[in-house]
């Protein structure tokens, strides 16, 4: 699906001005726009998807390296995926291993990649890509206490009633770091920021083989091994996998170069499955992959006084679903604040 590109303002004073464009910054742009609200999106990368996006191949091809799938369990998220799945954005994935399906959850993929999912949400809205937020100041204009948003280059500056930080802990608490009156939510961003592990990804295709979709190593780099072309909607000739590396062994190989990663991990491949790769893609260090989730009231930080949240992952299940939860249970809460 092609995004609607919709001109972006940098004098107007948005509504509420969303950094980060992962599941929950696009979920919850999504919400707040659908309720009236003039939202805008800003992405440090080109693309948007975040963990939850697809790495392009060529053309027509490319391969998801973060989160191969959507664990679901909850009544509210399942309901969004199903209605995603009817307009042919997402689909269940019904070929997982025996351990992944022995609870109730379902598993579904974004169509024909991840990112279809967040590009979805996501059309229609004022979507500024490749532009990082640098840092965020509160300000008046024109007699209004507001915020201003100053990209890394100091070149352009945004302005939002309203700001949602929708990025992994750490990047949340840099933004916060200068910004008086939020301490509560600046610890809340430094205690969970601790808890982050590092994971390498990478692709590679084979020869076709009667192999399992999920194949989960033990005593090797890898902790899990994903045949992408074997989820619903990917019409790759040849078998491509992804590889994903454990935590401790990405720790141990953070500044390796790329040559080295490679061979590596193909090793190790190899070794798992006996197959001889004909092809690979670059690895993608991801510094910042998973963590332990924080327990609150709430899925979400909101600061009523200075108008500013913090939402993802990070602050509910530590996963897809819970980057879901978390946006879905802000808007629930902003949508209530704003009527009174
Ligand atoms: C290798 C890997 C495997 C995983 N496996 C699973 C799995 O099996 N099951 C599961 O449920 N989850 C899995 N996950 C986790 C899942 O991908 C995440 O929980 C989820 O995608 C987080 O979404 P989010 O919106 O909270 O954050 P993110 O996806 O991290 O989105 C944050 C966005 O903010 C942007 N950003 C950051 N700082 C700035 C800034 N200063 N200015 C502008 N933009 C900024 C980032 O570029 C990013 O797009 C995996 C992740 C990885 C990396």
């Amino acid at each position: 699906m092609k995004h609607t590109q919709i001109p972006t303002n940098t004098s107007l004073l948005y509504d509420v001005a969303i950094i980060g464009a992962g599941i929950a910054g696009s979920l919850c742009a999504n919400l707040l726009s659908k309720a009236g609200h003039q939202v805008c999106v800003l992405e440090k990368s080109r693309g948007t998807g975040g963990r939850a996006g697809s790495k392009r191949l060529n053309d027509e091809q490319s391969c998801d390296l973060g989160t191969p799938f959507i664990r679901s369990t909850q009544a509210s998220t399942q309901a969004i995926l199903a209605a995603l799945s009817d307009i042919g954005v997402a689909q269940r994935w019904p070929q997982l291993p025996q351990k992944e399906q022995e609870n109730d959850a379902q598993y579904y993929v974004g169509t024909p990649k991840m990112s279809a999912l967040t590009r979805h949400w996501l059309n229609n809205i004022a979507l500024i890509s490749n532009t990082r937020i640098h840092h965020i100041e509160r300000i008046k204009k024109q007699n209004e206490d507001c915020w201003q948003l100053h990209n890394d280059h100091h070149s352009k500056h945004f302005f939002a009633k309203r700001i949602v930080i929708a990025t992994p802990a750490p990047q949340a608490a840099i933004l916060l770091a200068n910004t008086p009156d939020i301490d509560t939510l600046l610890l809340k961003a430094i205690q969970a920021g601790q808890t982050y592990q590092s994971q390498w990804a990478m692709w590679l295709e084979t020869e076709t083989s009667t192999l399992p979709a999920i194949i989960e190593a033990t005593d090797s780099p890898l902790a899990r091994l994903i045949k992408d072309n074997q989820k619903p909607c990917r019409t790759p000739a040849q078998e491509r996998w992804v590889l994903q590396t454990t935590p401790e062994w990405a720790q141990k190989h953070l500044n390796k170069e790329n040559q080295e990663i490679t061979e590596l991990l193909t090793k190790a491949f190899k070794e798992q499955t006996q197959l001889t790769p004909s092809a690979c893609g670059e690895p993608h260090r991801w510094l910042l992959s998973r963590s332990q989730p924080i327990v609150e009231n709430a899925p979400y930080l909101w600061d009523k006084q200075q108008d500013i949240g913090l939402i993802g992952d990070w602050l509910s299940q530590g996963d897809a679903e819970g980057a879901m939860l978390s946006a879905l249970s802000l808007c629930d809460h902003l949508s209530n604040e704003l009527s009174e």
